[in-house]
């Protein structure tokens, strides 16, 4: 495919925001930083956790909770990280004679 290129060992770090628009991401690739740049869109998949963790770093999220982590917001989303449901479990066991 010659319009996909697969970064390894990369970890984004924050989502770059220009006038409310999502434009880039910076992240570290192999220790070091570097930028990237969308040429359209970006999509956002990093995991239950850390894709609402991305966004609160990167300006999204609960003001009062950026506001007290010194993080400037860029958009105000009180529910964000706030949904979070752990699946809960019983496992039953039976032995058939
Ligand atoms: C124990 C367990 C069992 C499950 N069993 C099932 C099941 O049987 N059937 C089912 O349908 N679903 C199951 N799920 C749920 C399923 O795994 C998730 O719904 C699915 O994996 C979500 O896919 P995703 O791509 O959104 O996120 P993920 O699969 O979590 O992928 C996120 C990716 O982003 C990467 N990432 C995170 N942060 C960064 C960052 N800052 N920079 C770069 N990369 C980053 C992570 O390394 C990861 O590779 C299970 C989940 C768990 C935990």
């Amino acid at each position: 495919m010659d319009n996909l290129i697969v970064v390894t060992h990369a970890h984004v770090m924050q989502i770059d925001i220009d006038e409310g628009k999502a434009v880039g991401v910076q992240a570290e690739v192999k220790g070091k930083p570097v930028t990237f740049r969308a040429a359209k869109e970006i999509v956002l998949s990093a995991g239950a956790i850390n894709t609402p963790m991305l966004l609160e770093r990167s300006g999204i999220g609960q003001p009062s909770r950026l506001e007290a982590l010194g993080i400037p917001v860029h958009k105000a989303l009180p529910g964000e990280g706030e949904n979070l449901q752990d699946h809960w479990n019983a496992y039953l066991k039976q032995l058939v004679t």
